[in-house]
């Protein structure tokens, strides 16, 4: 929690590994951004992988490294802050790529800062982000689980399993880019509008300047929040698999345009096709679960929206 001793200790971690990893600083001499609001002091920690033409938008990945209670908070967010030092550490040593990759760790992402104006993201965007702004931002929160509902006694078919991502709405380009990365075997990949979910994490700030984003999450589970969330629960492979997918959108990413483009998009068809090849010969089922025939529309993604968010995900 911020304040805390173990926040300084989450910050010397993170500092270190932007470091060893061959990060450099974003600004300045120093991967530590300070800001000061309320009378409290933040820090928010932000590498960069540097490209070959440095003048580009850069890519951004992030994740918030503060946690709600004074426990380990493994899921939300440690396991997501991993995710994006190896994505560094990644690009670093294969020479980084065309652009820039800059690796933003932030403060205060929890309540009581949550959408507040001393939330990382939000100053990071509004005070830290340099001129060439960000091609596309890839943001992570409650990525390392595996998804179980509390209380629901009936098994939701094909759901364990499942990774979300919001965002694919945000530029028209995305859809196919993120649909022409080869999923990592095993790794099950659903699409869905951030409007069902709302701006729960740190991707707010990007998606209300209009920049191209996405947002990985696997929802809410019994262990949000609570002591319980510790490091043994995590699903190492399920993590993996997901930093590997996001190695293949950030490579196809830096040689998209995503040009500014005025063409409104709605994803439907993209979606609906993550979650019948997600669901695999689990699908019949899950639609039947959801209350649907076929997932192939706007109006049949929505119900199975609200049948999801009706389990608190
Ligand atoms: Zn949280």
């Amino acid at each position: 929690m911020v304040g805390t001793p173990g926040h300084a200790v989450a910050e010397d971690f993170v500092a270190r590994r932007l470091a060893e990893i061959g990060c450099q600083p974003y600004r300045g001499d120093s991967f530590a951004l300070p800001y000061r609001r309320h009378d409290t002091d933040f820090t928010n920690f932000v590498g960069v992988v540097p490209g070959t033409d440095r003048t580009l938008p850069p890519l951004l990945i992030g994740a918030h490294y503060d946690s709600v209670i004074a426990a380990p908070c493994a899921d939300d967010n440690g396991a997501a802050v991993a995710i994006c030092l190896a994505l560094g550490k990644r690009a670093a040593d294969l020479g980084g790529f065309k652009r820039d990759l800059v690796v933003a760790i932030f403060d205060a992402e929890e309540p009581p800062y949550f959408q507040s104006d001393a939330m990382g993201s939000n100053r990071f965007h509004e005070d830290q982000l340099d001129d060439r702004g960000v091609h596309l931002a890839i943001i992570y929160d409650l990525v390392g689980h595996d998804i179980r509902i509390p209380g629901v006694r009936m098994a939701v078919p094909g759901l364990a399993g499942l990774t979300f991502v919001t965002g694919c709405e945000s530029h028209p380009e995305l859809p196919d880019l993120v649909g022409s990365v080869e999923l990592p075997d095993k790794f099950k990949l659903v699409a869905t509008l951030n409007r069902y979910v709302g701006d729960m994490s740190d991707h707010g700030a990007f998606r209300k300047s209009g920049t191209p984003y996405l947002f990985f999450s696997c929802g809410r589970w019994e262990h949000y929040h609570e002591p319980t969330d510790t490091p043994d629960r995590l699903n190492y492979r399920k993590m993996a698999r997901l930093t590997e997918l996001s190695a293949g959108v950030l490579e196809r990413a830096d040689n998209a345009g995503l040009d500014e483009s005025s063409e409104a998009a709605d994803p439907a068809s993209f979606e609906a096709r993550t979650f019948r090849r997600s669901l695999g010969v689990a699908y019949p089922l899950f639609c039947k679960w959801a209350g649907v025939s076929e997932i192939d529309d706007r109006d049949s993604l929505d119900r199975v929206a609200g049948k999801l968010l009706g389990l608190g995900l």
